[in-house]
């Protein structure tokens, strides 16, 4: 150990120095950030995660301290004491601590580095793969350790929000669970002690939350690590973070309520923005008919229209006509600043953004003069009917129509899309702007036409409205549950549900969902039987802690805001991880590998 170490307490970070500290006597530790020679005075910039300070090494009268500085290079750990003085005319207006500089008197190397395999500054284009398999090296550029600093911040208001404030208790679930694959799918952790047996890492501590209302523990609280092995779609990772709520005795107003102070909380302290609340609310129904998406982007309008009563039965507009036969719908999307998109954006981009949603095309009109129509729609539409379209969106010369027909799902996820393109491409998209709702009164099933049976849209825990149970029996595909999402800037946030605190409730809707008794036995039989000895009604949500982040910091990609994060595949390039395991590991798990 170095003397340096014992003998002398570091000062402060480095980031932190300014003209006030000028004269005072001081100790820096941190990474040698760059070093440069002018004529015998040898400049480092000294860096640790507060960000970096000059450090002005002369010839003399502090020799030794010079000789040493002759010798550091990049990313070498060191340590050193001196005087803060001021720059004169040298300031670097561009950094925090550019006033100042510490004069050196003693310099010691702690620790030499081989170089690095990129350079450890900000705004470098490396290559992602290279940046995670040497992390750590990753995590010492300021922009990227600023965004885990902040969510140390975030996560200590948060505790401090929900249980030093309102009286939650910080409790923990397990993370070896049973397996109860109903979204996602389980990872699985074989047992050595139960042969043939096996554990589950929770998708989410679903079961456990409500058991702790049903313990009497009244509010919890968690920050809990969720796992889900799915195909990773975009941005997501098959571990993620949750803070993860439940509350007794509570409707949705008292959800919304806690949530939307938490929330208006942390955009206050994060960005020193004031959330105003109430946080808008809107039904499930009305996002998809106004937007296409149980996510609506509020930070602009283009709100669709549907034009399926208008144009139904219309002999004179065969345009749509097979589609609307088929009980398919017409949905337009109206742009007022039509001229930005090109031809190729008509005949190429939005085809081909509305694809992957099932649109087998994107039908076109722009809007001329006298409302007159241009494009492939405007030959097949009457001067009256169309009169009456452009009535119906307030079209204008200039404008710009997108049309979508098919059956709803097809038509609301393909305009969706467009809907979010146009808005990007109109700029529409302010970085600065927070637009929060809560969208309410979700389905509670949705049927899969493939496998012919029902989904709960949220999880089968969820209760449905009480003006709805009745319909349980006869209809359950118009039941509306208790849930809600909240949703800012088109982000899911969170979502979450009052829950089923009966019993006989919750075996029927297990039964909806296609499991027989046996199974639901089988599966959540402690939680049925639980159910029964005084369940209180309860409440939660669970907000994805990572995206918020992902949010508040302003970063493309989760993996921003996740410190060791994995890759589109699953693995952490960094450990190598997954990896095989030996034989002996295998027999003792009483498990054997499948050779091809
Ligand atoms: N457990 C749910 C989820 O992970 C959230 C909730 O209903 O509280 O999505």
């Amino acid at each position: 150990m170095s003397a340096f170490i014992t003998e002398h307490k570091r000062s402060q970070l480095n980031g932190l120095y300014r003209p006030a500290d000028i004269g005072r006597q001081v100790t820096v530790f941190g990474w040698v950030q760059s070093y440069r020679d002018h004529g015998g005075v040898i400049f480092i910039d000294l860096r640790d995660r507060s960000g970096f300070v000059q450090l002005r090494c002369e010839p003399s009268p502090w020799a030794e301290a010079h000789k040493v500085a002759d010798t550091v290079r990049s990313e070498w750990v060191v340590a050193a004491r001196g005087e803060v003085i001021s720059r004169g005319s040298n300031v670097n207006p561009k950094i925090p601590t550019g006033e100042i500089e510490i004069a050196v008197h003693e310099l010691e190397v702690l620790s030499e580095a081989q170089t690095p395999p990129f350079e450890i500054k900000d705004g470098i284009d490396t290559n992602e793969n290279t940046r995670l398999t040497w992390r750590y090296l990753d995590l010492r550029r300021p922009e990227l350790s600023k965004n885990f600093v902040l969510r140390s911040k975030v996560m200590q208001s948060t505790r401090q929000y929900f249980t030093a404030e309102h009286d939650f208790v910080e409790l923990e679930t397990p993370i070896l669970m049973k397996s109860t694959p109903e979204g996602a799918r389980d990872y699985l952790v074989p047992s050595r002690v139960h042969p043939g047996q096996f554990y589950a890492l929770p998708q989410s501590p679903q079961t456990f939350k409500q058991l702790f209302m049903i313990a009497g523990m009244d509010r919890y609280m968690q920050i809990c690590r969720c796992f889900r092995d799915e195909d990773l779609r975009a941005d997501r990772q098959p571990e993620f973070t949750q803070l993860d709520l439940e509350m007794s005795f509570v409707c949705p107003e008292d959800i919304y309520t806690i949530l939307e102070g938490y929330a208006a909380r942390i955009w206050r302290e994060v960005l020193g923005f004031e959330l105003q609340l109430p946080i808008p609310r809107m039904t499930f129904q009305e996002a998809m008919d106004k937007y296409g998406c149980d996510k609506p982007d509020l930070r602009f309008g283009l709100e669709l229209s549907d034009l399926t009563a208008l144009l139904k039965d219309r002999v004179e507009f065969r345009v749509f006509a097979d589609v609307l036969g088929r009980g398919g719908i017409v949905k337009a999307l109206y742009l007022k600043d039509g001229g930005q998109f090109t031809r190729k954006d008509l005949d190429v981009t939005f085809p081909q953004e509305a694809a992957p949603h099932g649109a087998k095309g994107v039908a076109w009109a722009r809007v001329a003069a006298n409302g007159e129509w241009s494009g492939p729609v405007a030959k097949g539409v009457s001067e009256a009917l169309r009169q009456e379209l452009n009535a119906h969106m307030g079209t204008a010369e200039g404008g710009l129509l997108l049309f979508c027909a098919d059956k709803p799902s097809v038509v609301n996820a393909s305009l969706a899309r467009l809907r979010l393109v146009a808005g990007e491409r109109l700029g529409l998209m302010d970085k600065s702007k927070w637009a929060f709702c809560w969208v309410t009164d979700f389905p509670m099933f949705e049927y899969d036409e493939g496998e012919g049976r029902w989904y709960a849209m949220h999880h089968p825990f969820t209760s449905p409205r009480q003006d709805h149970f009745a319909l349980l029996d006869g209809d359950p595909g118009s039941v509306l549950a208790q849930a809600y999402d909240l949703v800012v800037n088109g982000v899911e946030l969170g979502g979450g549900s009052i829950r089923i605190h009966r019993s006989d409730v919750q075996q029927k809707v297990f039964g909806l969902l296609g499991l027989t008794e046996e199974e639901a036995k089988q599966k959540f039989g402690f939680f049925l039987e639980a159910l029964k000895f005084g369940t209180p009604p309860h409440g939660g949500i669970a907000l994805g802690v990572d995206r918020m982040l992902m949010l508040l910091t302003g970063s493309e990609s989760l993996r921003d805001v996740i410190a060791f994060p994995k890759t589109q595949k699953a693995s952490c390039l960094m450990s190598e991880t997954p990896s095989e395991v030996d034989a002996k590991q295998w027999a003792e798990l009483h498990i054997a590998p499948r050779r091809a």
